[in-house]
């Protein structure tokens, strides 16, 4: 689990067509017991089903992650008891591969640059809802990009690409979903709505898949990842239930496989919302402080 250790051949000998889970943290912060369910959770369906079991450190934004919080997660985890393949995935090592699928996407002509600023945007919102109107917002909350860039001619997308520092690509959800021909759907086994889930791309608006000052967005980075790794079984928490219709819709138009998801139950803090890396006193490091053992956390988490 050390970087020492990551050249280390892994210790699992099983099959081909085993079944793949990963655990995908941010090293942004400290892992909390809403990381430890998840991870425990990969860790023990892995086991049940004869599975591999892979981590991935999703490390795109590179002004957030440090190899300290990295190493934090590697010894939180360690200290877990939960081993995973080596070597370990970092996001950070594969930009050209995210890079090839925005061009794919650019080569579709599913994709556009979008020089509005967040304070742009917000004004505008502001202005709308002013007036009593009501402007559409994504799953979690956040006000749908405007959509008129995507009508931008050629000559002034590259004058405002030579001159502008600051822009993102985003992907034209229209045009995207116009070019999937079946019913969008993904296998849900978690413990939200469960089955045959419909996708619905279309809330989240046009989305970010990559940004001129950060590489690659979470959901082109994971949707690739995904699929490089043959990760057959995603296992994470219910609040990124939604986001789910975006990776299944990226895999449609890139011809990735889409795997089976499990979204998790979430903890939460005594306020009764989703715990936060700023919570410290649920970071695993403050409870192994405290004396809490591995078998403290699994009882903590339910599990
Ligand atoms: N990196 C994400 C997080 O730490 C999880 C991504 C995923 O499991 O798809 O919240």
């Amino acid at each position: 689990m050390r970087r020492k250790s990551m050249t280390e051949p892994s210790r699992q000998t099983v099959g081909h067509d085993a079944p793949v889970f990963r655990f995908a943290p941010s090293p942004n912060g400290r892992l909390h017991l809403g990381h430890a369910l998840s991870a425990l959770l990969n860790a023990d369906m892995a086991e049940k089903m004869g599975g591999r079991l892979l981590l991935r450190i999703e490390d795109i934004d590179l002004t957030r992650c440090t190899p300290q919080l990295e190493q934090a997660v590697f010894d939180d985890l360690d200290w877990l008891g939960i081993s995973f393949e080596q070597p370990v995935r970092r996001q950070s090592e594969h930009f050209p591969l995210y890079r090839q699928a925005l061009d794919r996407l650019k080569a579709k002509g599913l994709v556009y640059p979008a020089f509005l600023t967040r304070g742009e945007v917000k004004a505008r919102v502001f202005a709308y809802e002013r007036e009593g109107g009501t402007w559409p917002r994504d799953p979690d909350g956040a006000p749908l990009y405007p959509t008129e860039e995507r009508a931008m001619s050629e000559a002034d997308r590259a004058e405002r690409l030579a001159t502008v520092e600051r822009y993102a690509w985003r992907l034209d959800i229209d045009r995207a979903q116009s070019m999937v021909e079946r019913l969008l759907t993904w296998q849900e086994t978690g413990d939200g709505p469960r089955g045959e889930i419909e996708a619905d791309p279309a809330a989240w608006g046009d989305v970010v898949l990559w940004r001129s000052d950060a590489p690659a967005s979470y959901h082109l980075a994971v949707t690739v990842d995904d699929a490089a790794q043959g990760v057959t079984h995603v296992v994470r928490g219910l609040d990124l239930y939604h986001a789910t219709s975006v990776h299944r819709l990226l895999q449609v138009l890139l011809g990735l496989p889409a795997p089976i998801y499990h979204h998790h139950r979430l903890i939460l803090g005594p306020d009764g919302r989703k715990l936060s890396k700023s919570l410290g006193d649920t970071a695993l490091s403050a409870l192994r402080a405290e004396g809490k053992t591995p078998s403290d956390i699994r009882a903590m988490v339910g599990i």
